[in-house]
């Protein structure tokens, strides 16, 4: 399993680029504003991209989407299909952020096949052959619906928080897993996102051979997260996982 991290950092993060990781190559968790200038810095053809998974409608996770779109249109053209995952709504809010992004361009229609899926809480899915499992997550109540999700990948599980406060389905999202991102905002917990104890906990959970990215940072360099056995990504780092240990799995393929 190979995880690009091509932007590590929260909304008001300075020296981090915006949410947005690429995995095995083809897919894109969040699609934050700095996802294509990051992508091309890879240097990757934006045309490989096959899933994009959007967490929520935090403008730091999606407000890439019409960049990557904009980039089919007119240079990376391909007649490859592309799924794009997001909470209900998902096709809606892409063409309207498209729409407001470039209305010149959004009239021609989708640059490629594209088939949006909802994420349906707690339901195994699938999309253009690849499954997952969306759980709901605890964030901006009232305002958004927020996902993280759970990849069942031919190389094992890969878990992604996006954005949250403290909730039990957090367990249920890295029961077993291979690998977690996890959002690592602030230091204390906020309505918003997790804080260090309830990292701690969470952790507690995991078994000793599962590798645990934060994200979601604020700056580079020494932080409060250090004294925890986690991975802490720069922007662009890659990591490169070995095999996933066999173990039953909460819907494992
Ligand atoms: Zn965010
Ligand atoms: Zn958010």
């Amino acid at each position: 399993m190979q995880i690009v991290f091509l932007g590590t950092g929260n909304a008001f993060a300075p020296q981090r680029d915006w949410s947005c990781m690429l995995v095995n190559g083809t897919i894109l968790l969040d699609a934050g504003p700095t996802l294509l200038a990051n992508l091309k810095r890879l240097p990757a053809d934006p045309a490989v991209i096959r899933h994009v998974f959007i967490s929520h409608f935090h403008g730091d996770h999606c407000f890439g989407l019409p960049f990557l779109l904009l980039d089919h249109h007119f240079l990376s053209r391909t007649d490859a299909p592309l799924a794009i995952i997001g909470p209900p709504g998902i096709e809606t809010w892409t063409r309207e952020a498209m729409a407001l992004a470039f209305p010149d361009v959004a009239g021609k229609g989708w640059p490629r096949p594209i088939t949006f899926v909802e994420a349906q809480e707690g339901e195994t899915q699938s999309a253009l052959g690849l499954r997952f499992m969306p759980l709901r997550m605890a964030h901006a109540d009232g305002y958004l619906e927020a996902f993280g999700y759970r990849l069942l990948l031919p190389d094992g599980v890969l878990a992604y928080s996006g954005d949250t406060r403290m909730t039990e389905t957090l367990y249920t999202l890295i029961d077993g897993a291979h690998a977690v991102i996890m959002e690592a905002t602030e230091y204390d917990e906020s309505p918003y996102h997790l804080g260090h104890t309830e990292v701690r906990a969470l952790l507690a959970s995991l078994p000793p051979d599962c590798t645990v990215f934060l994200t979601h940072l604020d700056s580079p360099g020494p932080g409060p997260w250090d004294d925890l056995p986690v991975i802490i990504p720069d922007d662009m780092q890659i990591f490169t996982l070995g095999a996933a240990p066999s173990r039953p799995l909460r819907g494992a393929p």
